[in-house]
């Protein structure tokens, strides 16, 4: 006769009652994972009540002589422990299922210990006829029958089962979680078998087993490891497990992301301290929202540094929901009562998930491109994945590809624009420029377009140093010198000018193939000089003591600015196409009068001139005539791959006739 000691079990309602208050307090992703975690933690509690009920019970039974508990309840309380018991093991399976096995795998294993359970359920149930399982003899005592041995072995099977799941997806959390699931796995399954055989009036095996509770919960199952501390919002871990249960679940849903950029109306403008309060102040809006709103639209709101998502659970009124957010944080809000209005200047972008965004790659490769893509920096401006913000986004993905496989390879080509001097009516030096060979059919890609591209994706410095490489050799193999050829105009990127040691680089380069630095002539934007004044001004007086030059390019495009001529070490100017052909197109008399200036104050500053796009002979005279020692364009020749450019050399270069 045994009399049960229910203390273990007492402790184990104390835990998970605590866990469950705990879940109460915490904002929860609304995601099938946490739900069933809930719902299980909710099952366990009844198992151990329901457990403890039928413990005592049968205690006051065993204890008296004669009872007058009617023995329908006896049954039914121990059928529903032992249905119970299932019930929650399934449901822990199927998180297990969740947490570790990627959802396209198939779940046979599982429906087939539901198939087990369910027959296991109908012994149960059939055993106050059939005495096979258990049952209570005439003086109400629980006596086992001749199947007893089922009770052990479900939970065993099951067990088993879990720890296979574990161990199959055992990579997809961390080693720390994993250790600790797999102990408390052990020792519930140690306990198990200890107390099935030998001390079955201990009852400890629910206790293990919420602790093994206790022990997810504090890790993978951690509410705090989802929430934005800042703010309340969820964070960015948060977002992804959201976004990967709503597609695996194939949820309809749309996100509006707002990419925050400036604060007007507050005073310290967009500084950290300003940050936490705006943004605090902003999910506090999103988030805390009437009753009756919240049931009409489900949202969840999520933060990246400045970046807000908000998910919209039901597609059909998400713009309009979007617009209305939209309108809010443009027009302003109030981060105190006492303080005006805080404006928020943000780019945002509304999209549907399953609709041109399928999967989560496409996700972050769309916000990716909305974030990197000037053209779509327009501000307060609801922006949405239409036909051209496809195109364009494809586009540019195609262009992507195309830069990653030249690096890859190694294939791009350099083709050289031969350029005219005035003076000695010979071809003595050339503009190197890139091309990268497209194989497949997107078409002629100019390098303004995959130039910019390879900056963003970080691609430029490796094809930067291809770029030098190639044109390098080719100076040496071809031996340019011996075909009339003085140096060489290679352009260096903003990137490249922001390097620290951009002349130890280029050194060290021209030393391996072995090229006078006098041969290479490197052209650099105003742009690129702005952002990085006193390190290229370094590097430019370094490479000129080797004897290298340089060009200050594009001169006249944009908002020229003298400083930069005058602070500078440049030798030589390039007047862009668009001055040059303003003079000749224009019929205005300033814009005529800006070229014969600018060429009679660069000549003052003792620079070398070169006119670009040069494409008709009207202009070339003219271009002489105002004292351009320098003609580069369409009219001499266009860039030139290797071999035309060395034929066209031996066919105008004075030295060949
Ligand atoms: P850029 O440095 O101003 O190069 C001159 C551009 O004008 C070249 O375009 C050239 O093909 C074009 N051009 C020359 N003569 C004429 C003409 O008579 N008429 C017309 N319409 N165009 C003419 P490309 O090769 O497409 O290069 C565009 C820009 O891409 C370059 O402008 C330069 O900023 C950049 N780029 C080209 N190659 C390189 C490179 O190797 N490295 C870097 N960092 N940038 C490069
Ligand atoms: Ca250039
Ligand atoms: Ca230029």
């Amino acid at each position: 006769m045994e009399h049960y000691n229910v203390y273990f079990e007492l402790s184990s309602v104390f835990f998970l009652i605590l866990m469950i208050l705990l879940l109460r307090t915490k904002r929860q992703l609304n995601i099938f994972k946490n739900r069933l975690f809930s719902k299980g933690l909710r099952l366990m509690l009844c198992l151990n009540v329901v457990d403890i009920a039928g413990s005592i019970l049968i205690n006051s039974v065993n204890r008296t002589e004669k009872s007058t508990i009617p023995v329908a309840v006896l049954y039914a309380i121990t059928i529903l422990g032992f249905v119970l018991q299932q019930v929650v093991m399934l449901v822990f399976l199927l998180y297990a299922i969740v947490v570790f096995v990627p959802y396209a795998r198939k779940r046979i294993g599982f429906v087939f210990i539901m198939g087990l359970a369910v027959l296991y359920s109908l012994l149960l149930l059939s055993s106050p006829v059939t005495h096979e399982v258990f049952w209570f003899d005439e003086r109400l005592r629980y006596t086992y029958g001749r199947l007893y041995i089922v009770t052990g072995i479900m939970p065993a099977i099951c067990g088993l089962y879990g720890l296979w799941i574990v161990s199959r997806g055992r990579n997809r959390v961390s080693k720390k979680v994993l250790h600790s699931i797999y102990l408390s796995l052990a020792v519930s399954g140690f306990v198990g078998v200890l107390q099935f055989f030998f001390f079955r009036d201990q009852l400890v095996l629910y206790f293990c087993f919420t602790l093994l509770l206790v022990a997810v919960f504090f890790s993978v199952q951690s509410p705090d490891y989802y929430l934005d501390q800042n703010t309340n919002a969820f964070n960015n871990d948060g977002l992804m497990v959201m976004m990967k249960d709503r597609i695996d679940r194939k949820t309809k849903f749309s996100v509006l992301l707002m990419s925050i950029y400036d604060f007007e109306g507050i005073k310290g403008g967009f500084s950290p301290q300003n940050k936490r309060k705006v943004y605090q102040r902003l999910c506090a809006g999103l988030i805390r929202r009437p009753k009756k709103e919240r049931k009409k639209m489900k949202m969840d709101v999520f933060r990246d540094d400045d970046k807000f998502y908000v998910m919209f659970h039901n597609t059909e009124e998400a713009e309009r929901y979007a617009m209305k957010i939209g309108t809010w944080v443009t027009e302003g809000i109030y981060v105190d009562e006492a303080s005006p209005k805080v404006k928020i200047v943000a780019t945002m972008l509304l999209f549907d998930v399953p609709g041109r965004v399928q999967t989560e790659e496409e996700f972050h490769s769309v916000i990716k491109y909305f974030m990197t893509d000037d053209y779509y920096k327009k501000y307060n401006v609801m922006q949405t994945i239409n036909e051209e913000f496809y195109r364009k986004k494809k586009r540019y993905d195609d262009v992507r590809h195309l830069v990653e496989e030249a690096v890859r390879t190694g294939e791009i080509e350099m083709y050289y624009q031969p350029i005219y001097s005035t003076s000695q009516g010979d071809f003595h030096s050339a503009e190197a420029l890139v091309r990268l060979r497209d194989t497949n059919s997107i078409g002629f890609v100019s390098p303004e377009e995959f130039i910019p591209i390879a900056e963003k994706e970080h691609l430029i410095l490796q094809l930067e140093e291809l770029i030098l490489r190639k044109t390098f050799q080719f100076i040496q193999r071809a031996r340019l010198r011996n075909y009339g050829v003085q140096y060489v105009e290679l352009n260096l990127s903003g990137n490249q000018c922001t390097q620290v040691n951009l002349a130890e680089q280029l050194k060290e380069l021209l030393r391996e193939y072995n090229i006078p630095a006098s041969f290479i002539n490197f052209e650099v934007t105003e742009t690129s000089a702005i952002e990085n004044s006193d390190n290229l001004i370094r590097s430019m007086i370094e490479l000129q003591s080797y004897g290298s030059t340089f060009a200050l390019d594009d001169y006249g495009s944009g908002a020229s600015n003298l400083k930069y001529l005058v602070d500078y070490p440049f030798q030589i100017v390039k007047l862009d196409k668009s001055i040059v052909w303003a003079h000749f197109g224009e019929t205005n008399p300033k814009t005529r009068a800006v070229l014969p200036y600018s060429v009679r104050m660069l000549s003052e500053m003792k620079v070398r001139i070169v006119a670009e796009g040069v494409e008709t002979a009207q202009q070339k005279e003219e271009l002489v005539r105002l004292g351009v020692h320098y003609l580069q364009g369409y009219y001499f020749s266009k860039p030139l791959p290797e071999k035309e450019y060395l034929e066209f050399l031996k066919a105008n270069n004075p030295i060949y006739s």
